[in-house]
């Protein structure tokens, strides 16, 4: 079949709205210090990676997983200090628990979502045919605007609200009160997005009793077992366990599993490394409020976003990228992102390589 008419084919087949997409596209880092994806940059002791490969010798990788994952489930909700009944749905990151969700919305709903926020929201949305309303945040800070998100849930109706908490790319904690105005006016679902917990220091998690329509959202992703694929979603049983419906049965590998349950052991590790990546965080926003022409905004996450001069951003972008670190190019977004760069919280090795590397640029 020739490319034309297999084009035919697409545009016969498949749904516009999937034709209309961009592919998420992720920039090769070969060669590069990687500070583009909030991973943590921290190697586990060598003694905890022989362990953890002891624990999967034994791993029946013949066998299917177990499909809910119990043991790993369990320490989910320890270490989240979940009552042991709180129902959990585990998704193949956090990224399918967001498709799981908006798969379950009836056609023709609404998803809204503050602008910026986390592009998965959008993209799966758009890919399942869904509206998608953003509501613009605050220019100069990132806060929510509470008017306009009321104003838009009473207009729009939405089936679901997504609340990134910090916000993704923008690093700040919505008010409390905001939020809480906007769970109580939703008609549907409110989904608190707390990937970047380990660093924030807040959560609305204790909410969860209080609501029937709030769910909270984590991942190991952030915290160090990015690798692993691994988000949780807790919330009201009634709508877990519709959700749990579609989930497929073995969306949880079991390699995954085992190493996730054997890290979480040793979760305090993890907690070491976060509180280094905290530290890190105000050094490294220090200086960067401390050169001319760029601005920091406060970050509770493990990365920081930054203007620059306007219209500069491609150029820095790219003379810290040929430096040997990659960072995160937001300006193409435009909106309240035009001159924006985004870095992800690395070694103090790497934070000063990222550092030394705009100096140079902004010298030239
Ligand atoms: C990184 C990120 C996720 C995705 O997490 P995975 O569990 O790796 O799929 C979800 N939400 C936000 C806001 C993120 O920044």
């Amino acid at each position: 079949m020739d490319t034309c008419s297999a084009n035919d084919l697409t545009g016969k087949l498949l749904r516009p709205e999937i034709l209309a997409l961009t592919a998420y596209h992720v920039t090769d880092a070969s060669g590069l210090i990687k500070l583009d994806a909030m991973e943590n940059p921290y190697p586990w002791p060598e003694g905890l990676t022989t362990e953890w490969l002891e624990s999967l010798r034994h791993c029946p990788i013949n066998r299917y997983p177990d499909p809910e994952a119990k043991a790993v489930t369990a320490i989910i909700r320890q270490l989240n200090k979940l009552p042991d009944d709180t129902p959990v749905l585990l998704g193949n990151g956090s990224d399918e628990i967001i498709q799981i969700l908006l798969m379950a919305l009836k056609p023709g709903s609404t998803v809204l979502a503050p602008e910026p926020t986390f592009v998965m929201y959008r993209q799966i949305s758009q890919s399942l045919g869904l509206n998608y309303h953003a509501v613009p945040l605050q220019a100069d800070n990132f806060a929510l605007d509470l008017t306009k998100t009321l104003e838009a849930i009473s207009r729009f109706q939405p089936g679901i609200i997504f609340l990134a908490y910090p916000n993704n790319p923008s690093g700040n904690l919505f008010a409390d009160d905001s939020i809480h105005a906007i769970i109580k006016a939703a008609p549907g679902l409110v989904v608190l997005d707390e990937a970047y917990s380990p660093f924030a220091g807040a959560s609305f998690i204790n909410a969860l009793p209080d609501y029937n329509n709030l769910l909270i959202m984590r991942t190991v992703s952030k915290l160090g077992l990015a690798g692993l694929r691994l988000g949780y979603l807790a919330g009201p049983r009634s709508i877990v366990e519709q959700l749990n419906k579609i989930r497929l049965p073995y969306n949880i590998n079991s390699l995954t599993q085992i190493s996730v349950e054997f890290a979480l052991k040793h979760s305090v590790i993890f907690e070491q490394q976060a509180s280094a990546i905290c530290a890190e965080r105000t050094r490294v926003s220090r200086h960067l409020a401390s050169l001319t022409g760029i601005t920091p905004y406060p970050s509770s996450a493990n990365f920081i976003l930054f203007k620059t001069p306007r219209g500069k951003a491609p150029e820095i972008f790219q003379a810290i990228k040929e430096q040997g670190v990659l960072i995160k190019n937001l300006a193409s977004q435009n909106g309240l992102l035009a001159d924006c760069l985004r870095v992800t919280i690395g070694t103090p090795d790497e934070n000063s390589q990222f550092l030394n590397g705009l100096e140079k640029t902004l010298t030239y």
